[in-house]
């Protein structure tokens, strides 16, 4: 069902589908769990290299990348800065033109696509969902090695956000993988063998994962983990690199305090958090994306996720900022000390983490030369901090802000607007848990002093859990996400908000920029808006362009001065994954992964058209290869089985459904590209329904059995409900059909 496609005049209709829409928007996260398995198989080596021959990648190597190789992006951010910059000038405003699709690697997955490929002596390494791990040659894209770590397909259930992998590290010689079910792997960069595994996690018991590129440097190997919807601590370790062997681990919040701590950071930490039982809780600050390496100061930054739960009320009742929630936090490469810390969000109220990708850069300042970091966590405020002292220099709003007015420069601390809290009732706030930017990649030109990065406008609508209003009920739930905010309840609200016009209501759902941002000012050089949030990363050259992909699958170059498009290609399914430029040969390539859960509420993004395709897509200039159009998905809601429930029993399917599926399954049972949408289920599944859910027999697909938190009668009200959402939907496509028959025959 393709609703914004249709001509839409009825203005019931219209009622109807803007509520699902709407509803469909809510949902905090990209689609997760999978239901077909990432199947590739095995590739014998094309050409065994010599062992240690390839990935010679070192700390001296990246500071001379620069001047010595322009056409290598030798880690996750391309340099230790993390600049994203490609000072490539092949490809420019006037040669774009020319740009064409010089090789396409399928990766043969559904689920979504997020990794930055790095590019060392002609070989590309990319990871793939379920953490496949590929050495393809570069100029044609042909496989030199493939490397399946066999991560357990039901391990998707423990990712809040799909089985997802944003990269690796090559380092002296060795790949380095981390994977969804936590393990960090050394990999012979020269033919993909295993060199050694070790395990990251500190429980089994908790829900972790890691969906983060590892960085390398000092000899080391530095690596956090996601999980905190789940309920788990948050912490970063770094190994040795030659043997894999833990030499510190950084807690980022307090544990039990009648524990002794860990390290001396968690003490002054302990003292943030007041009342409640947080550590039972797990607390969350997780450090899930950005870990940068500064090699001016043997500095790693780390980026600290949000709290377990996103309530404050219920995780620290007593107040207080809840260190180190929603910080950037600045350890002590060789020891993990903590030089200084800045908190983003004291307090966090709203999921806001800080673990947005950090970049180093050298510029002045108020008339001095600084040594800098930036940051655009998901508050909507862009921080510019000295990297030497953790001083903060700027934190301008970079899109739409209402939880807070400003950001107080004395003492550092946003001011937080009243008017929003949503103790007592719930509230819309811009921005919502999907921030107003996330882990999507910026680009910063230095020559131009200006950042390249996608912002999006994508409200919520917060309310407490009415049975965790008191806060000494909280208690975490094993399995399930620990939010303290009721989402069934917002549909619903939602629901008879907008059926009574209430000017409670926001003017957009889902609004997506690409911006030139001067962190200094804090203007905007330029901004375009798309037709959708949840774009792709982004990445500026040399040659005067910005790269990026977005929601609706085109693949487009602007002009870095102006925002004017120079340049676009349909690629047929939706990108989230940040470009890169190399050289081989002498050759220009600009390269970007394709393939996410879909995201435009209204069903018409490519990820909804086409489905989710999985694929390396490399350009050059002349490129001739062509890129068939993806068939389009039928979405035709088949008839469904009979409802046999009560009113009473559908709404709770309504409660069950929002708290359990819809993560994956989509709010309103409207799913995005990849995973399976329940209101298109055949008979056989309609029939097997109990089996999958309760019995696990789709577990090897990633759909494994909720019998720890699902009773067969709650299934049973979560199907009927499924079924009467794919009802209504159905009469709203029968509608519409009628109403284009209507316009046919009259014009
Ligand atoms: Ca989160």
């Amino acid at each position: 069902m393709r609703l914004k496609s249709r001509g839409i005049s009825t203005p019931a209709l219209l009622a109807v589908i803007i509520a699902i829409a709407a509803i469909a928007w809510l949902v905090l996260k990209p689609s997760n769990a999978p239901m077909e398995p990432a199947l590739s198989p095995e590739t014998a080596p094309v050409t065994p290299a010599k062992s240690g021959s390839k990935g010679m990648v070192d700390e001296a190597r990246i500071a001379k990348m620069d001047t010595d190789e322009p056409g290598a992006w030798l880690s996750y951010g391309r340099g230790y800065k993390e600049q994203r910059f490609s000072p490539l000038t092949d490809v420019n405003r006037e040669s774009v033109t020319q740009l064409g699709i010089g090789w396409v690697k399928e990766l043969n997955t559904i689920h979504p696509v997020e990794a930055t490929p790095i590019i060392v002596d002609g070989v590309m390494y990319i990871t793939a969902p379920y953490n496949h791990t590929y050495a393809l040659n570069a100029a044609t894209g042909e496989e030199i090695w493939h490397y399946d770590p066999k991560v357990p397909p039901e391990t998707a259930r423990d990712a809040c956000c799909g089985v997802i992998s944003r990269g690796l590290a090559l380092y002296k010689g060795k790949a380095y993988i981390a994977t969804l079910d936590g393990r960090l792997i050394a990999l012979d960069a020269a033919n993909g063998e295993k060199i050694w595994e070790i395990d990251t996690l500190i429980s089994k018991d908790r829900q972790y994962t890691i969906t983060g590129a590892p960085r390398a440097a000092g000899g080391k190997i530095y690596i956090g983990n996601g999980g905190a919807e789940y309920g788990v601590r948050g912490y970063v370790t770094a190994f040795d690199a030659e043997t894999g062997e833990k030499i510190w681990r950084f807690y980022t919040v307090p544990g039990n305090p009648a524990e002794p701590f860990e390290h001396p950071e968690m003490e002054m930490a302990a003292k943030t958090w007041k009342g409640g039982a947080w550590w039972e809780i797990g607390g969350g600050g997780t450090v899930w994306n950005s870990i940068v390496y500064d090699p001016d100061f043997n500095t790693v930054y780390i980026g600290v996720g949000n709290g377990t739960p996103w309530t404050r009320e219920n995780r620290s009742p007593g107040g207080g900022d809840n260190l180190f929630l929603s910080s950037i936090v600045a350890l002590d490469a060789d020891t993990g000390e903590m030089k200084w810390y800045y908190q983003t969000t004291p307090g966090d109220n709203w999921d806001f983490t800080a673990v947005q990708d950090i970049m180093l850069a050298d510029m002045e300042v108020d008339g001095k030369q600084r040594k800098v970091l930036m940051q655009a966590p998901k508050n909507g405020f862009f921080y510019v901090i000295d990297r030497s002292n953790g001083e903060l220099l700027r934190a301008h709003p970079y899109a739409t802000v209402t939880w807070a007015t400003h950001v107080d420069m004395e003492t550092g601390r946003p001011v937080e607007n009243t008017d929003k809290a949503y103790l007592d009732k719930p509230e819309w706030i811009l921005p919502g848990p999907r921030g107003a930017h996330n882990w999507h990649a910026m680009s910063f030109d230095p020559s131009k002093g200006l950042v390249y990065f996608g912002s999006h406008d994508i409200p919520f609508l917060y309310d407490m859990s009415e049975e965790h209003q008191n806060t000494g009920l909280f208690k975490r739930r094993k399995g399930l996400w620990n939010t303290g905010v009721n989402f069934a309840r917002s549909n619903q609200m939602f629901e008879e908000q907008f059926a009574a016009d209430s000017e409670e209501l926001p003017t957009s759902y889902s609004t997506g920029f690409l911006n030139a941002f001067n962190p200094i000012t804090g203007e905007n050089v330029w901004s375009i808006e798309h037709s959708t949030g949840w774009n792709g990363g982004v990445m500026a050259s040399g040659g005067g362009l910005v790269f990026q992909g977005d929601a609706q699958g085109f693949f487009s170059a602007y002009n870095s001065d102006t925002g004017e498009r120079l340049w676009q290609q349909q690629l047929y399914t939706s990108i989230v994954a940040p470009p890169v430029s190399y050289e081989v040969d002498g050759t220009q390539y600009v390269a970007i992964l394709t393939g996410h859960e879909g995201f435009d509420p209204f069903g018409n993004d490519a990820g909804h058209l086409y489905g989710s395709i999985g694929r390396v897509v490399v350009f050059k200039l002349g490129g001739e290869t062509v890129l068939l159009p993806a068939p389009e998905r039928d979405m035709t809601i088949p008839e469904q089985p009979p409802m046999i429930a009560s009113a009473e029993d559908l709404d709770r399917g309504d409660v069950l459904y929002h708290d359990v599926c819809q993560f994956c399954h989509g709010a309103a049972v409207r799913a995005g590209g990849g995973i399976p949408d329940l209101r298109l289920m055949s008979k056989e599944s309609h029939e097997a329904f109990f089996g999958i859910v309760i019995g696990g027999l789709k577990k090897d697909t990633g759909m494994a059995s909720f019998a720890d938190v699902l009773t067969a009668e709650d299934a049973t009200k979560i199907h009927q409900y499924i079924i009467s959402r794919a009802n209504l939907d159905r009469e709203a496509e029968k509608l519409v059909e009628e109403e284009e028959d209507d316009e046919s025959s009259e014009g």
